[in-house]
């Protein structure tokens, strides 16, 4: 999609560090990371957000796909043993700000309070 800076990303147009590619997802370093892993888990496809994404069965395929790859990812960060966070933000309130849905995947130290 034009204008969005993830499909550029996954076009190779705007370089990113990638840590984890297969046909479906590709998982590259956050620009400015919450902690030591800081990584984001993107769609190839482009979905605007986590409920349009899941609003399809296209979409519902690409979201098994990425969860299928969640353990390879996890062990290429090294966060297997201590745990991590899989967040979302899905829209305005949630301060979502890159209008192409992914998952933060955060690690590497205690993650300090939780809201839920
Ligand atoms: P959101 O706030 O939408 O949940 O998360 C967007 C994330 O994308 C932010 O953590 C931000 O640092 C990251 N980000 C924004 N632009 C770029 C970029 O050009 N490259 C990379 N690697 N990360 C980006
Ligand atoms: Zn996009």
């Amino acid at each position: 999609m034009d204008d969005c800076i993830f499909c550029k990303i996954i076009e190779g147009v705007i370089p990113s560090k990638k840590v984890f590619e297969n046909e479906d997802l590709v998982a590259f370093e956050d620009l400015n990371p919450v902690a030591p892993v800081h990584v984001l888990l993107v769609p190839k496809r482009h979905f605007a957000n986590l409920y349009e994404m899941s609003s399809t069965p296209q979409g519902l395929e690409t979201l098994n796909s990425l969860y299928k790859a969640l353990p390879e990812l996890v062990r290429a960060c090294g966060l297997e043993s201590k745990g991590f966070r899989l967040i979302n933000n899905c829209g305005e309130n949630a301060g979502q700000t890159v209008m192409h849905v992914h998952f933060h995947l955060v690690g590497g130290i205690p993650l300090g309070p939780r809201i839920i």
